[in-house]
């Protein structure tokens, strides 16, 4: 039995190249190691409660009249999923909260717009400047060199605090660069975030991924899950299967791999060279038993407590100065809609060394105290004071929790730095989709896994 293309993983890119594979009659297997797909976007029952791994919020919001062009009508087109199947629901408004100043944002820019004028008039005009030349900016370009986009932006704004309060959003959901962007990155986070805006999908992470398994299986594509990878077979510099953890080997005419530009490497001993990222996070979620109400919160805070807002891994276990609070049930639901049990959710940037060297009972005693201390910082930040008190439930994810998740090296939760952007690989039929090649977060991670496969294997 000789595939086409076995492609490695089934989280969202995998899962969009394999449909768009599979639409074009490609014979197609999507290997997973795991016993459930999803990847670094899952899900899990905890307590009777379906609950998210890793959804605060879909970016690219588009309403169902935006033309086929828009980036959101456009990704549906190619993975052959309606609009009322997806049915986005949009967020109420976000906050980007820093001290002194807060800037609200929704899917409607001339929030923004306004809000900026009002807190920072004499910038005005150079942010609308600056939103002019992203608009008319290239921005998908698979082959570009790393430039700075504060650099740019200050070219256009002479006011820190407010290049700080643009970047923070598009830094979180999107960079895996410390303390900066890459331009190109900055102006898809930019239209992707404030332009277009956030959404979640009608029936939540769960509907999204049947949706997407649904659309790969009915149109030829086969499955496998708890199927670990552990080898590449290579001849003549080019791959001609994979070899599973219980000794099959599945040959393939191509292997497309989403498991991490490292992590694949190592599956070809070490082909080609490819830095692990460094950026790590932590999130804890708090679902309360009954009070306080969330539902006057913002949809998204973004929040900064020092002065200087700093995007870098943290010599500490965890950066508290910085990160996202989300509150997954604050979109504008429908009546039949999965709506999330009501939560709040707090993601900070983690050291990842410091949690993969701790033994067992230290990690579990460590884990422990840095929960209490970002229940208190999202108690600081929402002014809801009594988190703990009225919890039904809290949990963890470390970068340990991701590890075993994903297989990432380092926990990094957007990979390498280095994005090779072609998916292409010095082994001429290995390709590269999802996090390491560049484009990032769920509604990146499917746009890489339709691109990647349309240039290199249709
Ligand atoms: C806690 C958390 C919250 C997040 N929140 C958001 C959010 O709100 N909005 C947003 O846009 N993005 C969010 N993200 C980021 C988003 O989830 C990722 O960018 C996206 O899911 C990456 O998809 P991927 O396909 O590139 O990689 P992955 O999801 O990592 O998929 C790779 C798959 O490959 C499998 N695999 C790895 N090695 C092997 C092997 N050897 N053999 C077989 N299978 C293998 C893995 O098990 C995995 O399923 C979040 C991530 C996390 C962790």
């Amino acid at each position: 039995m000789k595939y086409d293309c076995v492609i490695i993983g089934a989280g969202l890119s995998g899962l969009a190249a394999g449909i768009r594979l599979a639409r074009a009659g490609k014979k197609v297997c999507i290997c997973e190691r795991h016993a459930i797909i999803g990847g670094m976007n899952s899900y899990y029952m905890r307590e009777g409660l379906l609950l998210e791994t890793g959804l605060h919020a879909m970016t690219n919001f588009a309403p169902q009249s935006a033309p086929g062009s828009h980036p959101l009508p456009h990704l549906l087109h190619e993975l052959d999923i309606s609009y009322e199947e997806l049915a986005p629901r949009p967020q109420k408004f976000s906050l980007i909260s820093f001290p002194g100043v807060s800037l609200h944002f929704d899917n409607n820019f001339s929030t923004f717009k306004a809000d900026i004028a009002k807190h920072f008039p004499r910038q005005k005009d150079g942010f609308d400047k600056l939103t002019e030349v992203l608009k008319n900016y290239k921005d998908i370009r698979i082959q570009h060199k790393f430039h700075s986009a504060r650099k740019v932006i200050s070219h256009f704004i002479n006011d820190p605090l407010l290049e700080d309060m643009i970047l923070c959003p598009l830094m979180f959901y999107g960079s895996t660069t410390e303390d900066d962007m890459d331009f190109t990155q900055f102006t898809v986070m930019f239209k992707a975030i404030y332009e277009q805006g956030l959404f979640r999908p009608a029936q939540g992470i769960k509907g999204l991924l049947d949706l997407l398994r649904n659309k790969f299986t009915s149109n030829g594509g086969e499955l496998r899950l708890s199927t670990n990878i552990i080898k590449m077979e290579t001849a003549e510099c080019a791959v001609t299967g994979v070899h599973t953890a219980t000794g099959e080997f599945i040959e393939a005419k191509s292997v497309l791999s989403s498991a991490g530009a490292p992590e694949t490497s190592e599956m070809c001993r070490g082909a080609f060279k490819s830095e692990p990222g460094s950026l790590a996070f932590i999130e804890v979620l708090v679902i309360p038993r009954s009070e306080p109400d969330f539902s006057a919160m913002p949809t998204v805070t973004f929040f900064c407590r020092d002065r200087g807002f700093g995007y870098s891994a943290p010599q500490r276990p965890a950066d508290l100065t910085s990160g996202v609070i989300c509150f997954p049930d604050n979109f504008v639901f429908s009546e039949d809609d999965y709506i999330p049990p009501r939560m709040v959710r707090t993601t900070v940037l983690a050291n990842p060394h410091h949690w993969f060297k701790l033994p067992f009972a230290e990690y579990q005693q460590a884990k422990s105290e840095i929960t209490n201390k970002i229940i208190n910082v999202t108690e600081e930040v929402t002014g809801l004071n009594e988190l703990t008190s009225t919890a039904a439930m809290i949990d963890c994810f470390t970068p340990k929790t991701i590890e075993r998740f994903t297989g990432r090296i380092n926990r990094a939760l957007f990979g390498s730095p280095e994005m090779g952007r072609t998916g292409q690989t010095s082994i001429k039929n290995l390709y590269l989709c999802g996090t390491d090649q560049g484009f990032l977060g769920i509604t990146g991670s499917l746009f890489s896994g339709i691109s990647i496969a349309e240039l290199n294997l249709l």
